[in-house]
């Protein structure tokens, strides 16, 4: 039998079938993921073949396969440094919401976050909400940076949860996908998700990021099945773009527009900062790149790359 995993608690994974129908299941033997060292051997959004085996009047299934993921993200093991665990796999989309007041989303953050989200292969949507309060700057900003992203190849769309302007075109985006809601707190996530889903409460607001950071305790994300066909991926008080270990030269191929003008750079490795010939560097001159996406580059690849290579999204700038 085939399913997906929806929930996990660490031993015991909730998978459901093709048909609709739930499964308790265990793992037998160990499962390696190639090049991962994880905690979890399964997560959420896995796609998984097990057997039903009967112990005394219970039937519980037996997972003995993992098909390959799309993608996934991960999160740092908080006692084992080399370790990682799996917060989710097979996501079709990532919602970043953002508001420029209320709170504050920098242009630096959107930057990091779709970084991010090229470097795990996971399509990024900008929302950009609470579209009822802007006064006029704002309007013309939020102008700007749609333009800006959309330019890019992102999709964007401008929304009020609260009001539920747009509300319909997000559902659209959503139906048949598994998709996340990302962005910090006070966005309007959890407005959203409820105009969305009249009724549905996500968990991942009510623990707090600091709370979470001083326990030894691991959460796990969870899968809903919305009324439109559509599926989320619920991260209780988990950050799930948190830290994405990257190369130096990789940085600038998870900004699409860098990407696609590096063949013509001089030089193939180029970090295009002062190469001769930078074809990235050309296209700021002319302002065909724009300046903020490549200040958030440079910052990315000067500032925020730690020791281990690894680029926390959230460090605050
Ligand atoms: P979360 O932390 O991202 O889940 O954010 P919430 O959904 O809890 O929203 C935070 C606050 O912003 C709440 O007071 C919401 O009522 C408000 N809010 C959310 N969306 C909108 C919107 O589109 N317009 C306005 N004016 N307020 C909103
Ligand atoms: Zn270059």
């Amino acid at each position: 039998m085939e399913g997906i995993v929806y929930k996990s608690t660490g031993s015991w994974y909730t998978v459901k079938t093709a048909e609709g129908i739930f499964y308790e299941c265990r793992i037998k033997g160990k499962f390696r993921i190639k090049g991962i060292k994880s905690t979890n051997p399964i997560a959420v959004g896995d796609r998984v073949h097990f057997k039903l085996e009967n112990k005394g009047d219970e039937t519980v299934g037996v997972i003995h396969k993992i098909e390959e993921r799309q993608n996934y993200i991960i999160r740092k093991s908080v006692n084992l440094s080399k370790q990682v665990h799996i917060i989710a796999a097979n996501l079709d989309q990532v919602f970043l919401m953002v508001t420029l007041n209320n709170p504050t989303t920098f242009s630096s953050f959107i930057d990091r976050f779709l970084v991010t989200a090229e470097a795990y292969d996971i399509p990024a949507v900008l929302l950009f909400n609470k579209a009822d309060t802007y006064a006029i700057e704002e309007r013309a900003e939020i102008a700007y940076l749609m333009e800006l992203y959309k330019n890019i190849g992102y999709k964007v769309l401008e929304i009020s949860a609260k009001e539920g302007k747009n509300v319909d075109l997000v559902k659209a985006m959503m139906i048949d996908k598994v998709s996340m809601f990302s962005g910090h707190s006070g966005v309007g996530k959890s407005t959203l998700v409820n105009a969305l889903e009249p009724g549905m409460q996500l968990k991942t607001a009510e623990i707090s990021e600091q709370h979470l950071q001083g326990q030894h305790t691991t959460t796990f994300a969870e899968m809903y099945d919305l009324s439109f066909g559509a599926s989320i991926i619920d991260t209780p008080g988990i950050r799930g773009f948190g830290i994405v270990e990257m190369e130096k030269d990789e940085i600038g191929d998870y900004f699409p527009e860098f990407f696609a003008l590096k063949s013509e750079c001089k030089f193939n490795n180029c970090l295009h900062l002062d190469e001769p010939k930078c074809a990235v560097k050309e296209a700021l001159d002319k302002d065909e790149v724009s300046w903020s996406r490549y200040r958030s580059y440079v910052q990315m690849l000067t500032e925020d790359l730690d020791e281990n290579y690894r680029v926390d999204i959230y460090k605050d700038k």
